[in-house]
């Protein structure tokens, strides 16, 4: 592992960065009072680290028997599901595209309840958002190839330069928000021993969320599929907030992730912004040092109320519908044109650079976004 981008902030936090990802002081300082929680053993800031609601997004976090609900967030089982299309990139027209794509914001009308029973999981107060992708930093991407780095692995995953790929990021919408809240009303920011009955209450309703939320990824990518009138086939999912068993020197200990891909699982989609590249990378496995982890994004640089005030002068509203790639967005919500304006985060390719770096991973290709479907 090289270890230049490694750096040891004491016995229990490490974060991997470099001078062009280096995180502001807020977010090293949340990784800090995190690593001091009663039973952490290890916590880990990945080079997208970034200030969140009291312990910061980018994270991985390794404690022995107590789980720590906020440690995974409000959207439990939020993550990356990438799709490959039969949809020829030569035909491939964004304004036309975008077009289509309108109206995925609205309740699904098919039968949500079908849709979960299928996945073995049973109905919730939260399924009119089934097949939504939500408000924020989520969004629905329709890319393409941009450069393939590992043609053999890029071929394996079944994924061709001539047609288009979705990109799909969003999580367990209400369903998630609510187990934190409810675990949050009894417990504050506390851990809870695993054993415990409201450990095991909680595991139990974070397994279903990370289930729903998958099952959302599913759903999100059919209606865009049908939308386009193309035929797909599902390449990845991969969860970037969740709490899993994990065992470290022997000892059983729950691995906590927090806008963090698990490097465990084959490959991954690191993206960047609407206005950057995604990259396609292959985890190098058996990395403990880094709990088993990778960045799950660019992280931002810019918090959202920053966003508006710095960057409302820099450019025309008409700019904000173009991406810097000859792409389209498409965007209900006129604030998020700056909130979530490439300019909010860091270079994607310094992030996964670091990674690379770090001896986590090699890149198989990079994506480019055509349209971006946000809310
Ligand atoms: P989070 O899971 O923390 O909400 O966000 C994950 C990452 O998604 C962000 O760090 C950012 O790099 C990336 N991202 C946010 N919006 C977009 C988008 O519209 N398109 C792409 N390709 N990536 C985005
Ligand atoms: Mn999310
Ligand atoms: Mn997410």
């Amino acid at each position: 592992m090289g270890t230049s981008v490694i750096y040891e902030r004491g016995p229990r936090a490490r974060v991997i960065a470099s001078d062009s990802t280096w995180m502001e002081g807020e977010a090293l300082r949340q990784l800090d009072a995190t690593a001091a929680l009663p039973g952490m053993r290890l916590a880990v800031g990945m080079p997208d680290l970034h200030p969140g609601k009291g312990s910061p997004v980018g994270a991985a976090f390794l404690s022995e028997d107590v789980l720590y609900p906020s440690l995974v967030g409000s959207d439990i089982g939020c993550g990356m599901a990438l799709w490959a299309t039969d949809h020829p990139v030569r035909k491939a027209r964004p304004d036309r595209l975008a077009a289509r794509l309108d109206g995925l914001d609205q309740p699904w009308d098919g039968d949500t309840t079908a849709w979960l029973a299928d996945r073995g999981l049973a109905a919730t107060d939260h399924d009119d958002a089934l097949g939504t992708p939500g408000r924020g930093n989520h969004f629905i991407e329709v890319q393409q190839v941009h450069q393939t780095r590992d043609a053999a692995a890029l071929a394996a995953l079944g994924i061709k330069e001539d047609r288009l790929c979705l990109l799909v990021h969003t999580g367990s919408r209400g369903v998630g928000e609510a187990v934190l809240r409810r675990h949050a009303e009894r417990f504050g920011a506390t851990g809870v021993a695993h054993g415990s009955a409201e450990g095991q209450a909680y595991l139990a309703q974070h397994d279903d969320a990370v289930r729903w939320a998958r099952a959302n990824r599913d759903l999100c990518a059919h209606r865009t599929l049908a939308a386009l009138g193309v035929d797909g086939r599902p390449v990845l999912d991969v969860c970037h907030n969740s709490v899993t068993a994990a065992v470290m020197d022997g000892c059983r200990c729950w691995l906590h992730r927090k806008g963090a891909a698990p490097a465990d699982q084959g490959p991954v989609v690191i993206p960047g912004s609407r206005g950057d590249l995604s990259i396609l990378v292959q985890p190098i496995a058996g990395r403990d040092q880094a709990l088993w982890s990778l960045a799950h994004g660019a992280g931002r640089k810019l918090a959202r109320h920053e966003a508006k005030g710095k960057l409302k002068g820099r450019y025309r509203r008409e700019d904000l519908a173009h991406t810097p790639f000859g792409g389209r967005v498409v965007c209900g919500d006129e604030l998020l044109l700056w909130e979530e304006a490439p300019d909010c985060y860091k270079d994607v390719g310094a992030v996964v650079a670091d990674l690379e770096a770090a001896g986590l991973l090699t890149v198989i290709a990079t994506l480019r976004p055509l349209v971006t479907f946000k809310t």
